[in-house]
């Protein structure tokens, strides 16, 4: 029997003229350092389309790519609705990356067209003329172009072009299979690679996380994405909020904690999303100065595990942080972590420290050696492998079958999972610490020392050992003012997890080295430790 219903695409446009139309009156809030800048959602849709116009102006045809290079704010938001549903691809470029990784992305890319917010102007000039296919730059608001100007691109005030378009664009029907946006992986080794999402796959992310397992996003919240634009699509909060109509607050280039707690104090954000390095500076803030942070009904973290001292510390400031798991090849959000029902106390906590439950609409799976799909009994350990409609099926340009596995996506990450779907990671494959045959997770040694109220941040990797082979080192950052041995740290740990498990080699560091993503960068400590440039304690 064939269906009745009407085969009407799942298309970004579709989410644009609801967020633009139907809801017209929220608003896009730019922080500004001192107080805001604010366009209504209809003001953003005339601007979407004069922007379209525009792009098709300058020759911008197909699925020609239009980077972006940008911090979050409503021109940024105009480009992920003007570029998708012009039929162009959206490609966010990370601006935190080495010159050489994003000149590698632009022309692997191929980009035609770069947004160019005026304050990364000096960012950009030194790559642009390496940036092959690029034709065009649009500068967004006041500032110097002089730098860009030798590099043999046709520069455009971004205001001018959108004021000389058409107030009005005829959207064209999109195929919602086609590619709406790309984004590359902030992968630490080898060349970066192209994850390309369609309209379908950034409808259905869309929905899934306004659903109440993920974030419950509806027409009355203020959704303030600090996770930048380029990672992962701000994990797909701009879409979700224009979705269900709710109002976005950008906090633009202002990430630090004391401008975003005035942000949030000024424009009550009822839902953040940033990675925990952020929200534990908040925090320290917090306790420093106070604040009112009241407005926050939900605060989704990921990116890394999320130690359970930063979400104790929420909730003792009324705060709920709900951790959620995902990658750039998952669009991001493919899990998150609300208690089931009837979880209380500890079990609560339990599914709360947790990666989260799986979504709707993916399926998650553990395989061991030799790709054995092993139980999800919360028992066996393994590689996560996932698959779905929001989940990428290859990469861009680049043959990487190992990353892909009977129509799976291999993740990299190890872990459980339960019968009842919560995920448990204990490691990235790769930071696994195998030590005299036997597994030990850096991430939980990490959060143990994380809980100690002088420390600031631990990252710990596994460095060669003659008789283990391989041996934790745990590299400490000591909270301002306290003072803490290794010794001391030791014994802390003694007790919490098991003795063969508990580091011999401590080395106390500044900070510890982060990706362009904010993670933290274990390949930088296993290459400081090698080269001998770590200041290294044994404690037998
Ligand atoms: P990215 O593609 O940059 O978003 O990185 C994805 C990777 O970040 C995942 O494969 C995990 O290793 C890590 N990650 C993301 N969320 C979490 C989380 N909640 N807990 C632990 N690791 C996470």
């Amino acid at each position: 029997m064939r269906s009745t219903m009407q085969d009407f695409p799942l298309t970004l446009t579709s989410i644009m003229r609801f967020g633009v139309d139907v809801c017209g009156d929220s608003e896009v809030v730019t922080w500004t350092g001192d107080g805001s800048r604010r366009r209504s959602y209809a003001e953003l849709g005339e601007r979407a389309a004069r922007l379209a116009g525009a792009l098709r102006a300058l020759g911008v045809d197909g699925d020609q790519r239009v980077a972006t290079f940008m911090w979050n704010n409503a021109e940024h938001l105009e480009a992920y609705l003007a570029v998708p549903c012009m039929g162009a691809v959206l490609h966010t470029l990370n601006i935190r990356l080495f010159a050489d990784q994003l000149v590698y992305i632009a022309n692997h890319a191929e980009d035609q067209i770069v947004i160019v917010d005026g304050s990364l102007i000096p960012l950009l000039a030194p790559i642009l003329p390496q940036l092959k296919t690029v034709r065009h730059v649009l500068v967004v608001g006041e500032a110097d172009t002089a730098p860009l100007a030798d590099a043999g691109k046709e520069l455009h005030s971004y205001e001018d072009l959108l004021a000389a378009a058409p107030a009005t664009f005829d959207w064209p029907e999109l195929d919602e299979r086609s590619a709406a946006a790309m984004c590359y992986t902030s992968g630490t080794t080898g060349n970066p690679k192209g994850v390309v999402y369609s309209h379908r796959s950034a409808y259905l992310h869309s929905m899934s996380i306004c659903s109440a397992n993920a974030m419950g996003i509806s027409a009355t919240d203020r959704v303030l994405p600090v996770v930048p634009m380029f990672h992962a699509n701000s994990w797909g909060l701009p879409y979700g909020a224009l979705m269900a109509g709710a109002s976005l607050v950008m906090p633009d280039r202002h990430l630090q904690a004391e401008p975003l707690v005035r942000l949030i104090e000024a424009e009550r954000p009822t839902v953040a999303g940033a990675v925990p390095t952020i929200w534990a500076d908040v925090l320290r803030h917090v306790k420093e100065n106070g604040a009112d942070l009241s407005s926050l009904r939900i605060v989704p973290c990921g990116g890394s595990a999320v130690p359970e001292s930063l979400m104790r510390g929420f909730d003792e400031i009324g705060v709920r942080i709900v951790h959620a798991w995902g990658m750039t090849e998952t669009s991001p959000v493919a899990s998150m972590a609300h208690p089931p029902a009837g979880a209380e106390g500890e079990d609560a906590w339990r599914a709360r420290i947790s990666q989260g439950r799986v979504l709707s609409g993916l399926e998650m799976r553990v395989v061991g050696d030799e790709d054995k799909v092993l139980p999800s009994d919360g028992e066996a350990v393994g590689e996560i492998e996932i698959r779905g409609p929001w989940i990428t099926g290859s990469y861009y340009k680049d043959e990487d079958p190992e990353k892909f596995h009977d129509g799976w996506l291999r993740t990299g990450d190890v872990g459980t999972v339960t019968p009842d779907g919560f995920l448990n990671l204990s490691d990235r494959a790769k930071d696994v610490i195998k030590s005299g045959g036997e597994w030990i997770s850096s991430v939980e040694l990490e959060n143990h020392l994380m809980a100690h109220p002088d420390v600031l941040e631990a990252a710990v990797v596994g460095v060669p050992d003659d008789r283990w082979q391989e041996r934790p080192l745990a590299t400490v950052v000591v909270r301002e003012g306290a003072a803490v041995t290794a010794r001391q740290l030791k014994e802390f740990l003694t007790g919490l997890i098991p003795k063969w498990q508990l580091p011999e080699r401590w080395s106390f560091i500044e900070a510890v080295p982060k990706t362009s993503v904010g993670k933290f960068d274990k390949k930088v400590l296993r290459r400081q430790y090698a080269e001998g440039e770590l200041d290294v304690q044994r404690v037998d």
